[in-house]
């Protein structure tokens, strides 16, 4: 048995194939902890007076992350911590971690906000995938562009400074990757770590765990003993990023650091791709007033093809 490469005391019981340390569970937590406050500092993600929003939707990265946040911001008695939690409307799925969730932020004090899509855009996703009935847009498609708005709607409601999320390594190389792959090589430029805020009704986000690959959040999940919901969405079988993760983690096999490395790459061409992107004035959507590039938002396109609106 070998022993930790930092504290030389315990057993390690994790290698990390990438850097050569080997760590003991506590090792391993504390490294989570630090990579997480030394991105948020790199980046300069928040001010000691913020009020942050944490999206918590019951799965390992976001419960990972609030339960790191508590331990980071807890220190500073001028932030204030409060949690999101958007139920998409997944039967079977969603009501089961929005538990969990809202466990959480009891254990940690926290007060907690709860929005649904049924409430926000008249129906659940269940019932959107029902009636779009499977054509052109997947359901991940609808999720995503639809969660983002509520999130944005319920951050901006509660005056928050910043609104942080659980995207993890993997999450941001995957959504490189599909960027590439839909033939929108220039939205990479949108996938960072901090997405300031360009109008007044958009609230800046943040991805503290960027840096930390998805493997090394489910250990940590399960060294500190959070509780999370395990089963997969019933509809991320049917999404691309499937695909490319079972890819990206087929090439990390034998190529150790090959996320990392995609990761430094969008770091290093994102400031050539902008200045490729025209300056675009953001303006605010015909119908539902909310801010976009275009007329009409991609929301209101989404429900206008639903025949929602
Ligand atoms: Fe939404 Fe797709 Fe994630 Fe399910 S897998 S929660 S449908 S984005
Ligand atoms: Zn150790
Ligand atoms: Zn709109």
């Amino acid at each position: 048995m070998t022993k930790c490469t930092h504290c030389r005391l315990n057993l390690a019981v994790f290698e990390r194939s990438y850097s050569g340390e080997r760590l003991c569970s506590d090792c391993f937590c504390r490294s989570i902890q630090d990579k997480t406050r030394a991105t948020i500092n790199h980046y300069g993600m928040f001010n000691h007076n913020d009020k942050i929003l944490v999206a918590v939707s019951g799965g390992k990265d976001s419960i990972s992350l609030l339960n790191i946040l508590a331990g980071i911001e807890g220190k500073f008695p001028d932030t204030e911590l409060i949690v999101l939690t958007v139920d998409e409307g997944i039967e079977g799925y969603r009501d089961e971690a929005a538990r969990i969730a809202t466990n959480a932020t009891r254990q940690l004090g926290l007060q907690q906000i709860l929005i649904s899509f049924k409430e926000l855009y008249g129906y659940d996703l269940d019932q959107i995938v029902k009636m779009h009935g499977g054509r052109s847009i997947t359901p991940c498609s609808f999720c995503g562009v639809l969660r983002r708005r509520a999130l944005n709607i319920a951050a901006r409601e509660e005056r928050a400074d910043v609104l942080a999320t659980g995207h993890n390594l993997d999450d941001e190389t995957q959504t490189m990757m599909m960027n590439l792959l839909h033939g929108n090589a220039l939205r990479i430029a949108d996938v960072r770590p901090v997405l300031r805020s360009t109008h007044p009704k958009l609230v800046t986000r943040v991805k503290p765990m960027c840096r930390v690959p998805e493997r090394e959040i489910s250990l940590y999940a399960y060294f500190q003993g959070i509780e999370f919901q395990g089963i997969s969405c019933p509809y991320s079988g049917s999404a691309l990023r499937n695909d490319i993760r079972f890819l990206l983690d087929g090439i990390e096999r034998n190529h150790k650091s090959v996320k990392f490395t995609l990761f430094k790459s969008m770091e290093r061409i994102r400031p050539a791709l902008e200045a490729l992107i025209e300056e675009r004035e953001i303006g605010e959507c015909r119908l539902c007033q909310e801010p976009t590039f275009g007329e009409i938002c991609n929301t209101c396109q989404l429900l206008k093809e639903l025949s929602i609106l």
